[in-house]
């Protein structure tokens, strides 16, 4: 199973109002620290490996198939520093001819010499934060690009040989219209990359914009957000028109002209495939060991702060339980249009998943459930999930319906404990997966 790399960068130019990752603005002396500290780490990976209890084995027998660059906002920095963090990713760890090598990028940061860097450093695919392509509404959260910066960069990076492109879009920003968010979605499909990604607005108390309308305020344009409805119309009327225009979707917020073109670094959050983060705010999971064999997964993650991951707090460090393990494999699994089976998961987790997810009174559910017994946790998930068109099945193959998309996290609270929903473990890794 071949790893994924990510490198967290979490320097902007200015604080989007709708943020809510760990970035922030920083003056300049602060990147050339934080390189030097990233370079450090990633010469250091053995060490932290072995000392959360990890197994080299099967994460690092293989080269890596995939380097992230994200953040943040990664091409802010200049050209030597990300020369320096790639060169130190590739002296340490054996990457694929074929890897996938992704920067973030804000629109207007592409200038020809950081372009001809991205390309030193062997990177073929770059996502664009464009959010929106109509100018006033991109202003209203931060974004300091304009529509035609956008299209003026996207062509700067095919004329270099980079076609690989995804361009972001948040339906539900501020004075978005149905006729605007139209013209953004077409605007996407009209530049013909390759992948978009397409996210409702997240508010929560960790952007100023969401606190500003759980407060019922009206700072950051807060007043001329669409309501949910809208959004989640904007959301569908986004799903649609990409279908239309050929290009599928595969993930909740994620699209792509042709499979091969679906992210493979985000894929491997998903299907919990092994990942390494180094940086602010990086998360990783590789598989576990016990006395030398291999075990259950570990996930750790770096500290959110700049501070406090330059004065070298260690990573938190989770195992992962043999039920974790399961309801992750729901709740990651069913992001994907494609489903999870059911017979895989029985086959991987065996006894476990007979044990804690199931019984044999379970009507509506088909065979793969049969005869186990236990409490029913995931069946009763899959049950009601079903009866509330949120899920759908065919055999042994589970996926969420169209509606079960819009109310996705609701569905996934149906896989976990009590315990785990209350620690909100699940929308902590719901927020990893859509950065
Ligand atoms: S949305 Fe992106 S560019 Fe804006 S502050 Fe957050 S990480 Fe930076």
């Amino acid at each position: 199973m071949p790893l994924g790399l990510y490198i967290s960068v979490p320097f902007c130019r200015t604080k989007c109002s709708y943020c809510n990752f760990a970035s922030d603005v920083f003056s300049k002396s602060a990147y050339e620290n934080y390189v030097a500290r990233l370079v450090e780490d990633v010469a250091a990976w053995r060490e932290l490996v072995s000392k959360l209890g990890c197994a080299f084995e099967s994460a690092f027998k293989e080269p890596a198939d995939s380097i992230y660059l994200g953040g943040g906002t990664p091409s802010i920095l200049d050209g030597a520093q990300l020369l320096r963090i790639f060169a130190a990713v590739r002296d340490q760890f054996a990457v694929t001819t074929d890897a996938e090598v992704t920067v973030e990028c804000a629109p207007g940061t592409l200038t020809p010499t950081l372009i001809d860097t991205l390309q030193q450093c062997g990177v073929n695919r770059v996502s664009l934060g464009v959010q929106s392509f109509v100018d006033q509404e991109a202003q209203s959260v931060g974004r300091l690009h304009k529509r035609s910066t956008v299209l003026e960069e996207i062509a700067r990076l095919r004329q270099a040989g980079i076609d690989n492109i995804s361009i972001d879009l948040i339906a539900g920003l501020p004075h978005q219209t149905a006729e605007s968010w139209a013209f953004s979605v077409a605007e996407t499909i009209a530049t013909g990359v390759p992948h978009a990604s397409v996210y409702m607005l997240e508010v929560d108390d960790d952007s100023r914009l969401g606190r500003e309308l759980i407060a019922g305020g009206a700072r950051y344009h807060a007043h001329f957000v669409p309501d949910d409805d809208a959004t989640a119309d904007f959301y569908q009327q986004a799903c649609e028109m990409l279908a239309l225009a050929g290009i599928a979707q595969y993930e909740i917020s994620n699209f792509a002209r042709a499979e091969e073109l679906q992210s493979r670094h985000n894929l491997k959050y998903w299907t919990r495939r092994p990942y390494l983060g180094f940086g602010v705010d990086a998360h990783s999971m590789l598989e576990g060991t016990v006395e030398g064999r291999s075990a259950l997964p570990v996930r750790f993650a770096t500290p959110e702060s700049l501070d406090a991951y330059m004065n070298r707090v260690p990573p938190t460090v989770t195992p992962v339980s043999a039920q974790t393990a399961i309801e992750e494999s729901f709740f990651l699994g069913l992001r994907l249009n494609r489903g999870i089976d059911l017979n895989r998961m029985r086959a991987q987790f065996g006894a476990e998943f007979a044990r804690a997810g199931s019984s044999a009174s379970s009507p509506n559910t088909n065979c793969y459930l049969e005869g186990s017994e236990g409490p029913a946790i995931w069946d009763s998930a899959i049950r009601s999930g079903i009866e509330d068109g949120l899920l759908e099945e065919q055999g042994a193959t589970l996926r969420l319906t169209r509606r079960g998309r819009l109310l996705s996290n609701e569905v996934f609270a149906r896989f976990l404990t009590e315990e785990r929903n209350k620690s909100g473990n699940q929308s902590r890794e719901s927020t990893l997966v859509d950065r």
